[in-house]
């Protein structure tokens, strides 16, 4: 299958699991997430209709944003960003996925200040508990987001998780509910430079199962792609 068929075919499959959830399905953006995928492959998945390219490496990041690969699209940082890298995702990247601890969060404040602009994030949340994972456990959610108001060169527009690697996608329900139920939760209440409209989850396995429960990004790589080869 081509990237071009695949993609087709992914957004039929975002448009029946949202239609059947009784959501419109243009509330759901499909983020391809491009790691070791070069400049080419990504310029014909953006022909074929994604909406957003998202990238996990600065370095890969860089070399292919100066090839002029995500031409047309929105550019996100999907991955985890260290704080030593972040000077270089500011302001290029417009939105960062994965903020996983108050301490990035203050250094993208810093670094968009810096430079006079407001950097769009997502808090990342640890959902599955995952002693092997970063991210804010939920209940550090609340606390999290009226520490946002004291850094102002930050605006957080959602949330992000990566559930835990399920043997189905359904045992990831839980998973998915949870987070949406903290979304809505915390989306009540009004925190300054916190507006939540995107609730970024599910990848290739489970992003059906994700758009049913109120996915508004679905990260896709390897449906899109085909699997990655990490031993080049
Ligand atoms: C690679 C990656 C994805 C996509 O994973 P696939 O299973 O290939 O769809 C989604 N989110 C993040 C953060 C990733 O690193």
């Amino acid at each position: 299958m081509s990237i071009t068929e695949n993609v087709a075919r992914v957004r039929a499959q975002i448009e029946e699991a949202a239609l059947r959830a009784g959501r419109d399905p243009k509330e759901v953006l499909l983020v391809a997430a491009t790691k070791m995928n070069d400049a080419a492959r990504v310029r014909e998945a953006i022909e074929a209709g994604v909406d957003v390219c998202g990238e996990n490496r600065v370095q890969e990041m860089l070399e292919k944003h100066a090839q002029g690969a995500y031409e047309g699209v929105p550019l996100h940082f999907i991955g985890h960003l260290q704080k030593n890298k972040v000077r270089q995702v500011v302001g290029l990247a417009s939105l960062i996925h994965g903020v996983d601890s108050l301490a990035l969060l203050e250094a993208i404040s810093r670094e968009a200040e810096k430079r006079s602009l407001r950097q769009d994030v997502l808090l990342e949340v640890n959902i599955g508990g995952e002693a092997s994972k970063s991210g804010f456990a939920p209940e550090e959610i609340p606390a999290a987001l009226e520490a946002a108001a004291g850094f102002g060169g930050i605006f957080v527009r959602g949330l992000m998780a990566i559930p835990p690697i399920c043997a189905s996608p359904d045992e990831n329900r839980p998973f998915f509910l949870a987070m949406r139920k903290l979304f809505v939760d915390n989306g009540r209440k009004k925190y300054d430079n916190v507006s939540m409209d995107f609730l970024s989850m599910g990848m290739s396995g489970d992003f059906t199962e994700a758009v049913a429960c109120g996915a508004g990004m679905v990260r896709v790589g390897t449906a899109i792609f085909g699997a990655r080869n990490y031993s080049k």
